[in-house]
């Protein structure tokens, strides 16, 4: 019998291609009069081109990935001289990451411009690194007020860094399917987040610049942010994490993770399994997933992207002593195995 618990976020998105014209009017409903561009050096010149349309205060654009404490105070330090009463983050997980850093201690609303697949931008998480350490919590002063999702932005976002966002998007699909605190509108918008991702990304692959695959895409990566609004992460996520302390690339890692836990959890969640199988139209979800990064190009094993094989005991000791929610509990031994296939890129079977 169906049991579980509800609780929806407040979110305004404005989806389509030329969307992010109506920047201003989004603007004109927070009753802002001093915006603060937020992007990084590589979008600035994008962002430029938004001003002419915008009550502009000012623009910071020295974004970093990590938002490491010192360039947000930087930031923050900026927005406060120009008296800014809003911020507009174009970009990444990482721009809009300074976004929410700003809102979470000066109160900014802020209106989000997703132009990757992290879905940041439709949750309450916030993270700031400090001495090497990511700090994260949950907090809803930092979820944007107006998130506005614009295909055209997205076009030039290279295919290899499309794969990797979108699988890291397909990740937060599968695991909002058996969180712990899942429920039966979370699992819809999964399904649908992977059934669009999954048919978006190798069109993206073959040819960039396909407006309806980047459609798809950033739709299928709308859901997939929606979803870890408000569930919560387990093997998948905690694993990842673990690993980005050891210098790893966030959305490769993930990817390349991905199929490994899926293996991991198969017979535990059986109906997130088959609700992954008939999204992607697959007969079993771990290979399914492997074969489909095949196909996008994406590295296939840790070693491939910087993981050390002396370091995957620790690793896996790590994610083992930390107890949290998985179908399948999560034990050394059997997540040294997890880490060990990954590292070689072994197929699941
Ligand atoms: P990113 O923001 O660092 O962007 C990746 C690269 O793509 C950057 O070099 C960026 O300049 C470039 N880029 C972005 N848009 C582009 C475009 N349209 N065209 C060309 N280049 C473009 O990476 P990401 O994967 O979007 O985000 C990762 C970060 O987001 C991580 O720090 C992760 O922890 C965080 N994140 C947070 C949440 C949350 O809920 N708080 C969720 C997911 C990810």
């Amino acid at each position: 019998m169906r049991q579980f618990v509800y609780h929806g976020l407040p979110s305004r998105v404005v989806f389509g291609p030329g969307s992010v014209k109506k920047l201003p009017e989004e603007v004109g409903r927070l009753g802002a009069r001093r915006v603060l561009l937020l992007s990084t050096p590589g979008r600035a010149a994008m962002v430029r081109g938004l001003a002419a349309t915008l009550p502009v205060a000012g623009a910071f654009d020295r974004v970093v990935m990590h938002t490491p404490v010192e360039i947000v105070n930087q930031a923050r330090e900026l927005a406060r001289e120009l008296k800014a009463d809003c911020c507009v983050a174009v970009g990444g997980g990482s721009t809009i990451g300074f976004g929410k850093a700003i809102a979470l201690s000066a109160g900014l609303p802020v209106i989000a411009v997703p132009t990757t697949y992290s879905g940041s931008e439709m949750t309450t998480i916030w993270g700031i690194s400090e001495n090497n350490a990511k700090k994260t919590g949950r907090d809803p002063k930092v979820l944007p007020r107006a998130v506005i999702y614009d295909p055209e932005l997205t076009l030039d976002l290279p295919a290899a860094v499309s794969a990797a966002s979108g699988m890291n998007a397909v990740a937060h699909c599968v695991e909002a399917l058996y969180a712990h605190d899942g429920n039966p509108i979370v699992s819809l918008m999964a399904e649908e987040g992977i059934r669009a991702l999954s048919k978006a990304l190798p069109s993206i692959v073959r040819e960039p610049k396909d407006l309806e695959s980047r459609s798809d895409a950033l739709y299928g990566a709308w859901l997939a942010g929606a979803t870890i609004s408000t569930t919560g992460s387990a093997l998948h996520h905690k694993l990842c994490h673990v690993l980005g302390g050891f210098g790893l690339p966030h959305a490769q890692t993930h990817a390349i993770v991905l199929p490994h836990a899926v293996r991991y959890n198969y017979e535990s969640a059986p109906e997130a399994m088959r609700a992954v199988e008939r999204s992607m139209g697959v007969p079993a979800a771990a290979p399914g997933i492997f074969d489909l990064e095949r196909r996008l190009g994406l590295p296939s094993a840790l070693a491939d992207v910087g993981m050390k094989e002396a370091d995957l005991e620790r690793a896996a000791r790590i994610a083992a002593e930390a107890p949290y929610p998985n179908p399948r509990k999560v034990e050394y031994a059997p997540v040294l195995e997890l880490l060990r296939d990954a590292y070689a890129g072994r197929r699941p079977s």
